[in-house]
This record gives structure tokens, C-alpha cells and sequence, in this order.
């Protein structure tokens, strides 16, 4: 029988989380939920000098907004706890040592100034340095020195570092799930760091392979940026003699800008007019970049958005629920090359699933913003207004300008607006229109409707004319939902006292 299926999601906590990381951890979520695997939360903060506070909490909140659970990791514990690479830390030298001892690393002494002087010295002469097997023997490390020496350099010394001992001219055989094979030939290596005695932690790399490695993944699924390190990642689990237990590996395409050119970067935060980031985030130093939740997309929506984004089910089939995506999704779908993201689409998801919503629900998060301007509306009549909202809302944010006028009176009137219609017969039709209003007992839009057709028709006004002007003093302007529905929903009184604030309007 195949191994479990085991997915870990591994952010490093550099900043808040970018739409393209929320793609890995879906994809790793889908995949895992599909196999009937277990989907890990690892956090990868042994770059001390990149760590930004906050950054966990994000991810964990995010990944929770998106409906991505998890099972094992960060926030939740599990049978391989600790989960959070610092707090790891003390047991990777000796997996570093281990590397040492059986000659696939070795100890490497250079300060950051030594290097800085060879590194010139390369460019001086036009080349590049690289550290690498031509130059490893040459330097100050164990491969260089006298044993007695290396011993004196790693008790007294702190800036030591332990390097991988790439072999030379080898070619190193590789295979994705979404690439195929690929091959890439060691020469073209340099020899990574794995640990630094500096602050007595590992690098990614080693950390990375060692976790992976006891937390028994089954599948890397990582963004196309990793692909580079392949080939060291590979040789590290034969290094290990952990070739047997190696996951299988699939990297994802890039996300790319609108334009079709270029990454989309964390970066480009707010500059492209769409957010690069789940919520709302407060970097350390004060800024703030707009969030997919504070903007008012639901989570279903963006979710349903991403995973489309470098993936298809293969068929026409747009509206995927996250039951379905779990159903549908299989790495050998996700296609190779770039995928470009489209702000406008996420509308176009949005939309659809806040009419896809019950109307309780969107009601009740509609009553949030009610709240804070202080304004308090009974159940049934939110509802009613929520009803007719949400057909024609993009965003949850469209909420309170496509809704305001049924709880605040026109304050004002569209200047444009007023003039076409309020002039001629029209002010003494609506006058006389608000008694025909008034006697309605019933006060149904069904029954205004029928009310003010027979008025006219009787009369034989014309109804464009009178209708717009009754919509100017009920809503202000010329926009809005069915006018004897808004009327029924804001009651006779106060449609009665719109009618006659108009009549008192000396000044636009
Ligand atoms: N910590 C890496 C990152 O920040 C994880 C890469 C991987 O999944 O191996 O993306």
C-alpha cells in the first residue's frame, strides 16, 4: 500500500501572507483532503533576520478565513509538535555533524569580510565567485586545514558555518508531478549553507529536508521559486540514506501581474488597484496593504477564484464549492506555465456568491456596518433590503452605498436629476400622487403600484414623469431598487415625508 498522504503548507513568517502562498496552501489542502491525507501547518523562522512579527498570526487567520483547516501544526499540535522550526532548533547540528562525519559537508570558516575580499576579487577579474567544489580546498575550512586547527576554529570561533559538498559533475536526476523529469548537472552547483554557529541555527535547506523528512511528508507542493533548490534537495536526501522516504515533489507555476508581465509580488501591495493579500495586514513599520475581507469578498469567493488560478477541473465548470475542488483537484491538472491573475474575475466570483448566499447571513454581517453608523433596523425589514442588495452588490462593501437611501432621507437631490423632472406639472402630480399613497392600507409595493397605475391611467398623466420625480424625493437621485418596493420597505410615513421634504426644497 502507497504512504499516507502528508502536505505541509511552510510559510516563512517575512510579512503577511501573499495571494500565491494562499494558492500553495490550497493546493496542498485540496490534495490532501482528496487522498484522505493530513494537510501540516509548519512555520519556518530560522531566518532570525527576516522574522516579522505578526507574521504567524496572519497566516493562521488567513488560512482560517479561507476554510483551509488544519490538521496537524502550528495553533493545533500533533504527534511531530513542535511545529515552529525555532523551537526545533536544537537538534539540527546534529544532522549537520552527521553530513560532516560521513564527508557530504564539511565546516566552512570564512568571515563575512574574507568573503566580501574573494567576492571583489572575482569581479575585479570579471568573474563570479561561487563557493563551490573549485574553491572549497582553497579556502579556510575542514577540507583545508589541519584537524587540530578545525577543532581550535570550532570551540573558539561562533562564525563557522557547515556547507553541503556538492559532487562534482554528477548529473542529478529529478522528477515533478506537474514538470516531469528534469535534470540538472551538479557543476552547476554551488555548496549551500546548512547551518550557521552564528546563532546556532539551520538554513532553510537543511531545516526544510530534516522536517520534511520526520514529519513523514509524502508531497512538497511549493511555489516554481523552489525549483532551484531541487537538485540540493535531492542530494541531501541521499546524503542522509533517506532516498527510500524522499517525497515526491510538485512545484506551481507563477502567479502573475494583470498585465501578464512579470510576478506579482508581495510588493505590489496596493499599487495595482487590487489586493495582493488575503486580510487586511499592519506591517511592523506602519503600513498598512488592503486584505480580500476588508475589501468585501467572501471567502468562497476567493477561494473558488484562486484555485482556478493555475488549475482547472477540465472542464467549463467555473463555480466550484470547496467540497467540489476537494472532489475535482489533482496535481497532473496544474499546468506549467504562468497564470495570470485577474482582478476584474474576482469580482465576477464575488458577485455571484453574495446572491448565492441566504439572505440571514448577509444580513447579519450587513447589520455590522449598521452598527457603527448607529443605525438600528428591525430583522425583517434588514432582510427585506438585503434581499434586493445583494443582486446587484459586487462586493460586500457595495452593501451601505447601494442600501443607504432606505435608511436615511435624501439630504440632498442629483442636481442633474432635479432639473429634468422637477419642474413643469410634476411637483403639484407628486403632491397629489402622496395622497393616493397615503390612502393605501395595505402598504405592499404590490398595492402602492397598484394605487399609483390606476391614479395615472385614470388621469392619463404620463407615468415616466411622475415616477422619476417620486423617485427623486424618495431616493435623490435616479437610482435604486423598484420604487414601490422601496416605499413599502421604508413605510408610509416616511415615504409620505420624503414627498413632502421635496415640496420644501428652496436650494438644491
Ligand atoms: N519556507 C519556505 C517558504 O517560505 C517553504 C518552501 C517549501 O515549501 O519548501 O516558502
Amino acid at each position: 500500500m502507497s504512504k499516507e498522504v502528508r502536505v505541509r503548507f511552510a510559510p516563512s513568517p517575512t510579512g503577511a501572507l501573499h495571494i500565491g502562498g494562499v494558492r500553495t496552501a490550497l493546493y496542498n489542502y485540496l490534495f490532501a483532503r482528496k487522498n484522505g491525507g493530513k494537510f501540516i501547518l509548519r512555520i519556518e523562522d530560522t531566518d532570525s533576520q527576516r522574522f516579522v512579527e505578526g507574521a504567524e498570526k496572519y497566516v493562521i487567520e488567513a488560512l482560517k478565513w479561507c476554510g483551509i483547516e488544519i490538521d496537524e501544526g502550528v495553533s493545533v499540535g500533533g504527534p511531530h509538535a513542535p511545529y515552529r522550526q525555532s523551537e526545533r532548533s536544537a537538534m539540527y547540528l546534529a544532522y549537520a555533524k552527521q553530513l560532516v562525519e560521513n564527508d557530504y559537508a564539511y565546516y566552512a570558516f570564512d568571515t563575512a569580510e574574507e568573503l566580501k575580499t574573494v567576492r571583489s576579487e572575482y569581479e575585479k577579474r570579471g568573474e563570479t565567485f561561487s563557493y563551490n567544489a573549485k574553491v572549497r580546498e582553497t579556502l579556510a575550512t575542514s577540507l583545508s586545514l589541519p584537524a587540530e586547527e578545525v577543532e581550535r576554529r570550532l570551540t573558539e570561533e561562533n562564525h563557522w558555518v557547515v556547507r553541503f559538498k556538492m559532487p562534482v559533475n554528477e548529473d542529478i536526476h529529478m522528477t515533478d508531478i506537474i514538470r516531469g523529469d528534469v535534470t540538472v548537472n551538479s557543476s552547476t552547483l554551488d555548496d549551500k549553507v546548512l547551518f550557521k554557529a552564528v546563532d546556532k541555527l539551520p538554513t532553510y535547506h537543511l531545516a526544510n529536508i530534516v522536517d520534511d523528512y520526520l514529519m513523514e511528508i509524502s508531497h512538497v507542493i511549493r511555489g516554481e521559486e523552489w525549483l532551484p533548490s531541487l537538485p540540493l534537495h535531492v542530494m541531501l536526501y541521499r546524503a542522509f540514506g533517506w532516498t527510500e522516504s524522499m517525497p515526491q515533489f510538485a512545484h506551481l507555476p507563477l502567479l502573475l501581474k494583470p498585465s501578464g508581465k512579470g510576478k506579482l509580488s508581495k510588493r505590489d501591495g496596493d499599487s495595482l488597484g487590487f489586493p495582493v493579500f488575503p486580510l487586511l495586514w499592519n506591517a511592523p513599520d506602519g503600513s498598512v496593504s488592503r486584505g480580500y475581507r476588508e475589501d468585501g469578498y467572501l471567502p468562497e469567493a476567493f477561494i473558488n477564484m484562486i484555485a482556478l488560478l493555475g488549475w482547472n477541473p477540465g472542464t467549463e465548470q467555473e463555480i466550484l464549492s470547496m467540497d467540489e475542488l476537494i472532489d475535482l483537484f489533482s496535481l497532473e491538472k496544474v499546468g506549467k506555465s504562468g497564470s495570470r491573475f485577474d482582478p476584474e474575475k474576482a469580482k465576477w466570483f464575488n458577485a455571484h456568491y453574495i446572491k448565492e448566499t441566504p439572505n440571514e447571513v448577509l444580513a447579519k454581517e450587513f447589520s455590522k456596518v449598521l452598527d457603527d453608523k448607529k443605525i438600528e433596523c428591525e430583522d425583517a425589514k434588514l432582510l427585506k433590503i438585503t434581499a434586493i442588495v445583494k443582486e446587484r452588490a459586487l462586493l460586500m462593501t457595495d452593501f451601505w452605498e447601494l442600501a443607504s437611501y432606505f435608511f436615511i432621507a435624501p439630504t440632498s437631490y442629483n442636481e442633474k436629476v432635479f432639473k429634468k423632472f422637477y419642474k413643469d406639472e410634476n411637483p403639484a402630480r407628486v403632491v397629489e400622487a402622496s395622497k393616493i399613497i397615503s390612502e393605501v392600507e395595505d402598504f405592499t409595493g404590490e398595492n402602492i403600484h397598484e394605487a399609483l397605475h390606476q391614479w395615472i391611467m385614470a388621469n392619463e398623466y404620463p407615468m415616466g414623469k411622475i415616477m422619476n420625480t417620486l423617485r427623486l424625493a424618495i431616493v435623490g437621485t435616479n437610482a435604486g431598487a423598484d420604487l414601490c418596493q422601496i416605499m413599502s420597505i421604508i413605510g408610509k410615513k416616511d415615504t409620505l415625508d420624503r414627498i413632502n421634504a421635496i415640496g420644501q426644497c428652496t436650494k438644491l
